[in-house]
């Protein structure tokens, strides 16, 4: 325990400290990772602004390292390709239990201890959170490496938001020529677009209330952009959705929520045609009200499929879609700010998109300590 390593800790709202961890020892299975890059999600604001309580914690969980040490019995990632100090790897930022009902399913995403590795400042090993320089995955932490020459900017993000919208793609389970909207065209969003897109999807419709944001989702995949300015009303909004869809449908096929607000999800469900899905993603933290007419859910056949977290063979197809696709979209560019762990409280303000009208979009942030 000789090193130490900086990291970010939320000591209040919207408010962070820089300060000193030791190093863990690493378990025979586990690995500690150098970060070298890690993302402000949507997640991490909602943690900010104190949607959800998590003083002491330090934040970040989608980011991308290098092996800074290998646990004793680990010389292989999740697909045998051998693993040394100094390679770049990707991993979920939860760890299954592989020890519930659940697990032994295979059904990793409905762990109940998936959050085992959320813990505060005080618990060992420390370094629980991606803005540090320093990262611990536990044992059972799916680890993949990283052969591709994709920046570290392009890669921090495969860890959740694309993974995660990716999953709610598949679980859509949309077929081609599907006709889908997007709620949100943040980062989650433009993943969706384009997954959405090389997944076969036909129509596909951003929608958001940041000009800049909806120009960028036009090239990610999406052939129409709603502004909510544009469109201040809900019913305008479904009005316009049902319109643009096409192809004999009465609304969409699926709608994804990436906006994180949960007085999207009743205008959503009225954009799906019947027997839609309606891919619930953005509405983490508690108490996220909604008010729903159950009975046009069920006389309108809308099937509400919750996502969070994802199968872990999305991380390398994430990648390998994001090198076969680097030259069709321009996803090398969500990645528009980037600040050092120093600065992670102007990273965080200038993040902020709630009550914003921005000229420039900010869709992520990206901490390099
Ligand atoms: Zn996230
Ligand atoms: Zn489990």
């Amino acid at each position: 325990m000789a090193e130490k390593g900086r990291a970010a800790v939320l000591v209040a709202d919207r408010k962070f400290e820089i300060r000193e961890f030791p190093t863990p020892e690493v378990d025979p299975e586990g690995i500690l990772v150098s970060v070298t890059g890690g993302g402000v999600c949507g997640s991490d604001l909602h943690i900010w602004r104190g949607e959800i309580n998590m003083h002491n914690f330090i934040l970040g969980h989608e980011l991308v390292g290098r092996v800074h040490s290998l646990g004793k019995n680990v010389s292989t990632d999740y697909l045998q390709k051998p693993l040394k100090e100094g390679d770049r790897v990707i991993f979920s930022y939860w760890t299954p239990c592989h020890r519930c009902y659940q697990c032994i399913r295979g059904e990793y995403t409905d762990c109940l201890y998936n959050f085992q590795g959320f813990k505060s400042i005080e618990e060992y090993p420390y370094c629980h959170g991606g803005f540090a320089d320093y990262y611990y995955l536990q044992p059972g932490t799916f680890v993949f490496k990283v052969e591709s020459d994709l920046s570290d900017e392009v890669l921090t993000s495969v860890n959740c938001a694309a993974g995660t919208v990716m999953e709610g793609i598949e679980r859509s389970n949309i077929q081609g020529g599907d006709a889908v909207v997007f709620q949100g065209a943040g980062g989650l969003g433009m993943y969706g677009m384009t997954y959405a897109r090389e997944r076969g999807a036909g129509v596909i419709i951003a929608i958001d209330g940041q000009q800049p944001r909806l120009d960028l989702a036009l090239q990610c995949g999406a052939d129409y952009a709603i502004n909510i300015n544009e469109f201040p009303n809900p019913e305008d909004r479904v009005a316009k959705v049902k319109e643009l869809v096409g192809g004999g449908r009465t609304g969409a096929d699926t709608v994804v929520e990436v906006v994180g607000y949960p007085g999207v999800v009743p205008e959503g469900l009225d954009m799906l045609r019947p027997g839609g899905k309606y891919i619930e993603i953005g509405c983490i933290w508690p108490n996220a009200m909604a008010t729903i007419d159950m009975e046009k859910v069920l006389h309108g056949i809308r099937h509400i499929v919750p996502v969070s977290f994802y199968r872990p063979q999305l991380l390398p197809t994430a990648i390998e879609m994001l090198e076969r696709t680097k030259d069709k979209y321009p996803l090398t560019k969500l990645m528009s700010h980037t600040f050092s762990l120093e600065d992670i409280n102007k990273a965080f303000e200038t993040s902020e998109w709630s009550g914003q009208d921005r000229k420039t979009a900010v869709t992520r942030a990206v901490i390099k300590p």
